[in-house]
């Protein structure tokens, strides 16, 4: 080309530039992964035409430069790719490239749609006027005789095309920065935002000097070539500030449909608490996004990592994107190699799984509880701890507490505790009488216990202070008291005058004379519906009255010495003692009663 050539972008809409300008103000920086993912592409396809033997000259340096002239403010970016000949230029960047920018545009223009594009992603070369007032290309094709030229667009719709004298192959793109835009010369944030978006694409990238990326990631190696310490250090350089991971997955798997990654179980925080270190999404290497709620399950959002996969489509809706079919089917797949890989641990190593379930538990029964198939892979591999930190499978909880541990009509009761020192009493008494009990205290068990027992038939999970023994493992076998009707009566009687309170409910049992005379407890769906509402609205559950049971052991020594003690008053002093003990274990007795206990425990002594 020997003449300057000057002509208009085809538009059959308004300028679309005021449009792209303004596109997402906040996602602004990502020009420049579009900018160096296509000198990446360019260099990749050299390369790619060499290793056919279509390209036979050296290939040189192929190392992409990113550069800033704060004097001229711009910042270019210049690859040794195949660059491009005059007509490419026509072709890929006036018709194509411009075509391609004004259907995403028109595409995403309207409503809030553009903020639901997973990382914006597709927008390509004309980005560049997100923040430029004048963009230049100079390039020079790879082929045989070709000419240099250089392109220039002023953000208008009209270009200009001119011969140009370089001696290098391959591609640089000058962007003239506009004047709100001048912050992109600082180089720190240049590094940033490389750091962030370059990090892992395949072609080294120098800026200021130094290369600041690893082209060739630890999830693009085959597995077998991987040590334990080459996943350990990954997992550094994505979070350097993260603890040591508990194990991980290499995923990888081309059809139906492509995906390479690592996934990274993490010590999981007890209270969900979101952190920093999020599993990030790459489409070949570059980086698109670290919301992947859309594309993985929920559940499997507490784990870290990197997903790369060309599959996933970027640049459309959140509720097209749950619809579509290669989402379903890597929803699908990511969840099986996680459930796998759980179960193998499982099977292969119970000493090491147990060690980590304190982490992996919690995620465990948040997959179960919202993922129907992982439930079912796992339900043999769920571990529960009981208060001597002994683990049982279900399987094998039902083996070892036996039959003491069914209830008359067959139902299998997990006694459990969601605090093991304030249910301190509770807890003794059901060991004392052969009974184990679960630790239940991770913020999940509750929803995890309602959920399995609609699952699980024959399974009941009972808190160790909803009732007495008796009643949380009914058996058929009749329990005898040693009072008379009439006693009973007399003692309900002196309770109740006492107690002075309708929400307290009187149970007379006759319990083992080595348990307490008397003991609170709050039934089990009564507790748990206040736990949920608390959980839910820590008001409400406020307006939730305090109900509780009393039973009253009458096989207890100290409920036949009241019988025989002369005075009522002397009578109703015991009562008090036993109500305010049987309030003291359950963290039920404060205020006047408090002091009055303590005031009559002193007159005692
Ligand atoms: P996409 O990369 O998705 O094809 P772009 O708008 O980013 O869309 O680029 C359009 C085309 O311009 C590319 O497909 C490529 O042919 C050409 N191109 C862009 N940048 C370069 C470059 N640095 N070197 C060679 N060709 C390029």
């Amino acid at each position: 080309m020997s003449t300057t050539e000057k002509g208009t972008l085809s538009i059959n809409t308004e300028n679309i530039f005021p449009i792209i300008k303004k596109f997402l103000y906040s996602d602004q920086e990502i020009f420049l992964r579009e900018l160096v993912s296509n000198a990446v592409d360019a260099t990749s396809k050299l390369t790619q035409l060499a290793n056919q033997g279509e390209f036979s000259q050296d290939i040189g340096d192929t190392k992409i430069t990113v550069s800033i002239n704060e004097a001229l403010k711009t910042i270019t970016i210049s690859d040794r790719g195949i660059g491009m000949t005059g007509d490419e230029v026509k072709k890929y960047i006036n018709q194509i490239a411009f075509s391609g920018a004004t259907e995403f545009i028109e595409k995403f223009k309207d409503a809030d749609a553009h903020k639901q594009i997973i990382g914006h992603f597709g927008l390509g070369f004309y980005s560049a006027f997100m923040v430029a007032k004048k963009v230049e290309i100079y390039t020079l094709s790879y082929k045989e005789g070709a000419e240099a030229i250089r392109w220039e667009c002023d953000g208008s719709t009209e270009f200009e095309i001119t011969p140009h004298v370089k001696q290098e192959r391959g591609t640089e793109v000058v962007i003239h920065l506009m004047d709100d835009c001048l912050e992109f010369l600082e180089k720190n944030k240049i590094d940033t935002m490389l750091k962030k978006y370059c990090k892992f694409l395949p072609v080294e990238i120098e800026f200021n000097g130094k290369v600041i990326n690893n082209p060739k990631p630890l999830w693009t190696k085959p597995p077998i070539d991987l040590k334990d310490e080459d996943y350990t250090q990954f997992y550094k350089e994505l979070y350097p500030f993260a603890e040591e991971p508990l194990f991980w997955i290499h995923l990888n798997v081309d059809y139906p449909f492509n995906l390479t990654g690592v996934l990274y179980f993490p010590r999981m925080k007890k209270d969900f608490s979101t952190s920093q270190e999020k599993i990030q999404l790459y489409s070949r290497q570059v980086f698109i996004t670290d919301e992947v709620k859309d594309i993985v399950p929920e559940f499997l959002t507490l784990l870290r990592g990197v997903i790369d996969s060309p599959d996933i489509p970027l640049n459309v809706s959140r509720s097209y994107l749950q619809a579509d079919s290669n989402v379903k089917k890597i929803h699908t797949y990511i969840t099986k190699k996680v459930g796998d890989k759980l179960v193998e641990l499982s099977n292969k190593n119970r000493e090491e799984f147990e060690k980590k379930w304190k982490d992996i538990g919690l995620f465990v029964k948040y997959g179960m509880v919202t993922d129907e198939k992982f439930q079912e892979k796992l339900k043999d591999s769920l571990l529960i701890e009981d208060v001597n930190e002994k683990f049982y499978t279900l399987k094998e909880a039902q083996e070892s507490f036996g039959t003491n541990q069914l209830d008359k009509d067959g139902n299998f009761v997990i006694l459990y505790t969601n605090d093991s020192e304030k249910q301190h009493s509770y807890i003794q008494n059901a060991i004392k009488q052969g009974f184990t009990v679960i630790k239940m205290d991770s913020p999940i068990d509750n929803h995890f216990m309602n959920h399995f027992e609609m699952k699980l038939e024959k399974i009941n999970w009972k808190r160790v202070d909803a009732d007495i023994l008796e009643k949380l493992i009914p058996k058929n076998e009749e329990r005898h008291s040693v009072l008379s009707t009439s006693e009973e009566e007399k003692i309900k009687e002196l309770f109740k005058k006492v107690i002075n309170n309708n929400s307290v409910t009187i149970h007379l049992e006759g319990m083992s004379p080595e348990f307490f005379p008397a003991v609170i407890t709050l039934p089990e769906f009564f507790r748990r519906m206040k736990d949920m509402s608390l959980m839910m609205d820590r008001s409400g559950s406020k307006n939730m009255p305090d109900m509780f049971d009393l039973s009253i052991n009458t096989n207890h020594s100290v409920i036949s010495k009241i019988l025989k003690t002369e005075t009522e008053e002397e009578q109703i002093n015991i009562v008090s003692q036993v109500y305010d003990l049987a309030l003291l274990s359950q963290n039920m007795l404060l205020g006047e009663k408090l002091t009055a206990f303590m005031e009559r425990s002193i007159k005692i002594i």
